[in-house]
């Protein structure tokens, strides 16, 4: 209690609530001139095919470099730019900048990017992303989209109608974090996912925390019954990546492979860029 924690403790509790808040407020000013003063950076994280171990998609991992606090990462600041609907603009410059980025690499790879449950309810997606396709010249089948369960939670068949006229333009949708949220195999049963990855705190616990495996095992075996390309994000170990190729995954990223690097440290990764 705050009388045995010692005197002051309300008012501390307090202030450093209202800290945060102020922090949240000042992130979300800065935030707004982000873009215009060019503090975003995209980072590119490979993922593998497990067989091969040849990258076959990198996901854009986007990074602010803030001119006081240094480099941030989305975890410090998505959450901030959804609540004051920035993240609109923010994913514009990020689908258009990576578009930008993965028409110079080899045409076999892929380009994952993150779509913010905000941007996925923003009524001028679609046409976004049509004419981001049409203007850098990135084909559409190489484009996939990250959506997390989070993103599905309302208004299913709005949200079916977005998934629908996107697989129409014929990208990919990947569904991201795979098995932390609610109502997964709702999900899978009505929306016209592409490919599933297993959320990385169960790779972590492999081979055996926790029913992590049961779950890793699940998650294959769904994964195959849709007919989708079954991924695992996170790996770092060896002997995670066996506990995966004994599953059957198609697709593998993580520290094991490589962190998420600069684009012009692409070239350094086998097969990547188009010379
Ligand atoms: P995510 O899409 O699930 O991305 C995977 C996160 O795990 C990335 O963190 C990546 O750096 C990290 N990671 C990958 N492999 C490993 C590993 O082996 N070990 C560990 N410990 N971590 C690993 P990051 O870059 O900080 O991004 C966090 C989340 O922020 C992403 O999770 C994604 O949901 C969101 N995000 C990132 N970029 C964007 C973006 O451009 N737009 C939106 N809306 N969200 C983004
Ligand atoms: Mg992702
Ligand atoms: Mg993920
Ligand atoms: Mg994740």
């Amino acid at each position: 209690s705050a009388k045995l924690s010692g005197g002051g403790t309300y008012s501390f509790f307090g202030n450093q609530m209202t800290e945060k808040e102020n922090d949240r407020q000042i992130l979300k000013q800065d935030l707004r001139k982000a873009i215009d003063q060019q503090q975003f950076e995209l980072y590119y994280q490979p993922i593998l095919d497990l067989i091969t171990e040849k990258v076959v998609c990198l996901e854009a991992l986007l990074r602010w470099h803030h001119p006081k606090r240094g480099l941030i990462s989305p975890g410090d600041f998505i959450s901030i730019a959804e609540e004051s609907g920035i993240i609109l603009i923010i994913g514009e410059w990020v689908l258009l900048a990576a578009c930008l980025e993965a028409v110079k690499w080899n045409d076999t790879i892929s380009l994952a990017v993150n779509l913010s449950p905000v941007q996925f309810r923003d009524s001028n997606l679609v046409q976004n992303v049509k004419e981001t396709l049409i203007r850098t010249g990135l084909a559409p089948n190489r484009l996939e989209f990250e959506i997390t369960e989070s993103a599905l939670l309302l208004d299913s068949d709005a949200n079916l109608f977005v998934l629908h006229a996107l697989k129409e333009i014929g990208v990919r949708i990947s569904m991201d974090d795979f098995g932390t949220g609610y109502s997964s195999l709702t999900y899978l049963r009505s929306f016209p996912f592409d490919k599933i990855k297993v959320d990385r705190s169960f790779v972590s616990d492999l081979p055996d925390g926790n029913g992590a495996d049961a779950i890793v095992h699940a998650v294959a075996v769904l994964g195959r019954s849709f007919n989708l390309t079954t991924t695992a994000e996170g790996v770092e170990t060896r002997e995670q990546l066996e506990c995966l190729r004994s599953e059957g995954y198609d697709q593998v990223q993580g520290y094991l492979f490589s962190k998420p690097v600069q684009s012009n440290q692409l070239h350094t990764m086998d097969a990547v860029v188009r010379f």
